[in-house]
């Protein structure tokens, strides 16, 4: 077995977050060792899909809006950088009953951090977005800097920037066991033992297997997401006519779905929010049944009449959330060589290079100058 040193930071798991941790860890001229347990850019965990909604005035918490400035003036930047087309602002279109949460935490968040927006009514949601039909009862908030992000190409153009400042990005390699001591770090894999300064964990859906030690009761949900080919065709569809939107129906279901972007079918993406089926990692059905189309399908005929007129395809992804659905991101509480980034809770992605430039402050400071008092992992244990 080979004893690999020289490293300052070794990064588990190369996804959204560790991708763009490394990125900037190399960056600032560590010397990194990414550890991918799947390809670059693959499809087995959160990170795929084609696209992910972003936004600012943010219903979950206010707490959120700085880092969202940030991470759009981030993720342009990269685009810049990398030639990669990442960020789209389409405008974003939060819609529910006047009490709904999708409503009233996202203009809470708009009136509390003053961002540009507008409130409108049934008729004005109509009259503005012909392909959406709200009930009577519906108004809706409206932000013009909202839109979505590439996932895979992102996860790309972080993964080519660490490459290109020196990082050693290691595929087809899983982290079998990680320890810390006073000292630094040791990692070990099939092919061999590393140490380093220093530990940055990103698992995604592998939490439960690699950070059981933070006691954070994480729950995997399996998720689908749903394209279909509108009727009439996708022209009413294309990103500059076409909001995203998040719907909360009376019930409190919330779905949400982006513009037609191209892609193989050329379709429009959708997908429910949240209550998904609890899975594992490592066991989740990735086949789609016809039910669960219908039910999507379902859920759309009366709001846009005209998107579920032919199914095109669908695909699995998983969440990994918290039990109050906020990030996990923070100096390990028991090791102060590590510093740990899970439970994006369904809503971490378009937060990618934001938290990569936070973990690599932590990683390599101890500190960051942004908020995340809302992600310590103490939250859970702590009475
Ligand atoms: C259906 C769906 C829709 C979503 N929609 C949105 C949205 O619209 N907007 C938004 O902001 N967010 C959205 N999200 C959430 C967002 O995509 C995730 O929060 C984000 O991708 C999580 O990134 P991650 O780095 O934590 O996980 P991942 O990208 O899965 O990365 C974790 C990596 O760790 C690797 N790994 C695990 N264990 C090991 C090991 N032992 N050794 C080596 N490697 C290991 C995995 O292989 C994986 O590559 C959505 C997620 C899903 C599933």
């Amino acid at each position: 077995m080979l004893a690999m040193t020289g490293y300052d930071v070794i990064v588990i798991g190369l996804g959204g977050m560790g991708s763009a941790a490394a990125y900037h860890l190399a960056g600032r001229g560590t010397r990194v060792l990414g550890l991918e347990q799947f390809g670059p850019a693959h499809d087995r965990g959160s990170s795929h899909g084609e696209s992910r909604v972003t936004r600012q005035a943010y219903f979950e918490d206010p707490a959120y809006v700085p880092l969202l400035l940030r991470s759009h003036d981030m993720y342009a930047a990269l685009s810049r950088e990398s030639g990669r087309d990442l960020i789209t602002l389409t405008g974003g279109i939060m819609i529910g009953p006047p009490t709904s949460v999708t409503v009233t935490g996202s203009r809470r968040s708009a009136e509390e951090w003053g961002l540009p927006h507008e409130m409108l009514d049934a008729a004005d949601i109509r009259r503005r977005f012909p392909t959406l039909a709200p009930g009577p009862d519906d108004i809706a908030l409206y932000e013009a800097n909202a839109g979505f992000v590439r996932p895979e190409e992102t996860v790309k153009a972080h993964l080519e920037g660490a490459d290109r400042s020196g990082a050693d990005l290691r595929f087809h390699e899983p982290a079998e066991r990680w320890e810390a001591s006073g000292t630094g770090v040791r990692v070990t894999t099939a092919k061999g033992t590393y140490t380093a300064g220093h530990l940055v964990i990103c698992p995604g859906a592998w939490a439960p297997d690699l950070l059981a030690d933070l006691k954070v009761p994480f729950t995997i949900e399996r998720q689908v997401l749903y394209w279909f080919a509108p009727a009439g065709g996708v022209d009413p569809f294309r990103p500059d006519r076409h909001p995203i939107y998040i719907w909360e129906d009376a019930a409190g279901v919330q779905f949400y779905g982006f513009p037609a972007i191209g892609g193989p079918d050329d379709g429009a993406k959708v997908a429910f929010f949240r209550g998904g089926r609890t899975c594992t990692a490592d066991t989740v059905d990735r086949a789609v049944a016809d039910a669960e189309v219908e039910a999507m399908a379902a859920q759309l005929r009366g709001r846009i009449p005209d998107l579920p007129h032919r199914f095109l395809h669908a695909l699995t992804c998983m969440y990994t959330n918290t039990p109050d659905e906020h990030f996990v991101i923070a100096a390990h509480p028991e090791h102060e060589h590590v510093t740990v980034a899970c439970g994006f809770s369904g809503h971490g992605f378009k937060f990618v290079p934001v938290v990569g430039e936070i973990l690599a402050d932590l990683a390599t400071t101890g500190t960051t100058r942004h908020p995340i008092g809302l992600f310590a992992p103490d939250r859970f244990t702590l009475s």
